[in-house]
């Protein structure tokens, strides 16, 4: 059997290494030229390959969470991470503070390097420079052209062409259209995991403090998702982890998200200023926060930064612990594709079948990575899902 494999990323790599081990004669294409350039950029140079923890909640889709669910069953975390350490040859460690887990090395390069390198011991042929840009399917199976002009047959062909974010690095978002051609219908694709932006020059002068929050994506006033995590900074707005896990629900829905500064809830907060009657308001809330974010908060909240916590009514005190505690982020914009780590949207879960990511729509056709509408958060969460759903259409395109 002949499988053809369009993107040689993450996924694509993964998808080569199975057909390969399955006996089938694998072409990968890759566009680039090289592969796994998104590899080489992930995780700041260090590539968080895996979360050492999952469940269900960690993952995003707009389809059937019971997919999502078959899904993640397919290869469990323990068995994936077996496969890096034992069968590739990369020892993985865990970074206590985050959970996230890294190549010994603490650099993407030999995780990139020794992927490709498996994937031609297995037997796959690499094609670099070769862009797929059109497909045509035969009663036999697939026909492939090059945007330079070469040509391919192929009895079963898999799309792992990624999505639209950080296009420099390969993934332009021309796989949507080969699927489009194939018969795939596109749910509205938006940048996720993205930096959000502020016109709030106050709080851009902020850039560069990160601090821990608890936030919440709001709906129409109604809480639709939460978390924490450290939230940062930036020139142009709001980054770090917490914000780019919650961005997906501000790009796709117009969320507003609210975070709560610190580790303390109003009950917390209130405890503490009280016990602490004769500190001024803006000393005993910078003694939990940065400096700059206290007096900041405290001016939003209406009071003066030397006034006593003792000499706070009521009223001024919910005022405080409303900005403390349910502070909506002004958000104006987010950064796009340039910046963002994932593409949300992309082809529904329920064109695929999910026990071999075969099209329901294109027999012989295979879609596994971020191609799908699935995305994981932050942590080693979007690389597990380009694993799992590349081991999968792998080895069942390599079916005879
Ligand atoms: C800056 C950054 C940091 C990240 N860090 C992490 C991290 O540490 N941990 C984590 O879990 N996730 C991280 N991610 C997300 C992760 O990189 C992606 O989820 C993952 O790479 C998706 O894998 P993929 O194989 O589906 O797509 P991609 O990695 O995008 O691979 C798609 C490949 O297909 C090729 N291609 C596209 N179109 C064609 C075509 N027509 N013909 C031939 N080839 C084509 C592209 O050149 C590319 O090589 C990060 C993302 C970014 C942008």
């Amino acid at each position: 059997m002949r499988v053809a494999i369009a993107g040689a990323g993450a996924a694509g790599l993964t998808a080569a290494w199975w057909a390969a081990r399955q006996g089938a004669e694998v072409e990968l294409l890759e566009s680039q030229k090289q592969p796994g350039r998104k590899i080489l950029i992930s995780g700041g140079g260090r590539c968080n390959v895996l979360p050492s923890e999952l469940s269900e909640a960690d993952f995003f889709t707009s389809g059937s969470r019971h997919v999502l669910r078959r899904l993640l069953r397919t290869w469990p975390l323990e068995e994936v991470r077996r496969w890096f350490e034992e069968e590739l040859g990369i020892p993985l460690v865990l970074e206590e503070e985050t959970g996230k887990l890294f190549p010994a090395a603490q650099r993407a390069r030999p995780v990139r390097d020794r992927l490709a390198e498996a994937v031609r011991e297995q037997g796959a042929r690499l094609h670099t420079g070769f862009r797929l840009e059109r497909v045509e399917r035969r009663e036999e199976g697939f026909r492939l052209a090059a945007a330079d002009g070469r040509r391919l047959e192929a009895g079963r062909l898999i799309l792992a062409t990624g999505g639209c974010s950080v296009p420099s690095t390969g993934s332009d978002g021309h796989g949507y259209t080969l699927a489009a051609s194939l018969g795939h219908r596109l749910l509205p694709r938006y940048p996720a995991l993205v930096p959000l932006t502020t016109k709030d020059a106050e709080l851009r002068a902020l850039a560069g403090i990160s601090v821990p929050v608890r936030w919440r994506a709001l709906r129409d006033g109604r809480p639709v998702d939460a978390g924490e995590g450290p939230l940062l900074f930036t020139h142009r707005g709001f980054s770090g982890p917490a914000v780019l896990d919650a961005s997906h629900h501000v790009v796709r829905n117009g969320a507003v998200l609210e975070v709560s500064w610190g580790a303390g809830d109003a009950a917390e907060w209130t405890g503490w200023l009280r016990g602490r009657a004769r500190r001024a308001v803006e000393r005993a809330v910078g003694d939990l926060l940065p400096r700059r974010l206290a007096a900041l908060l405290v001016r939003r909240a209406g009071l003066r930064g030397a006034e006593r916590c003792g000499n706070l009514d009521r009223g001024r005190l919910d005022r405080l612990l409303g900005v403390l505690t349910a502070f909506p982020l002004p958000v104006s914009g987010h950064e796009g594709y340039r910046t963002a780590e994932v593409t949300g949207g992309g082809i529904p879960l329920d064109e695929v079948r999910p026990s071999t990511l075969e099209s329901r729509l294109c027999p012989g056709l295979f879609l596994c990575g971020e191609i799908l509408d699935l995305i994981g958060r932050i942590g080693g969460y979007n690389f597990h899902l380009a694993w799992i759903t590349g081991r999968l259409a792998g080895e069942a395109a390599a079916r005879p």
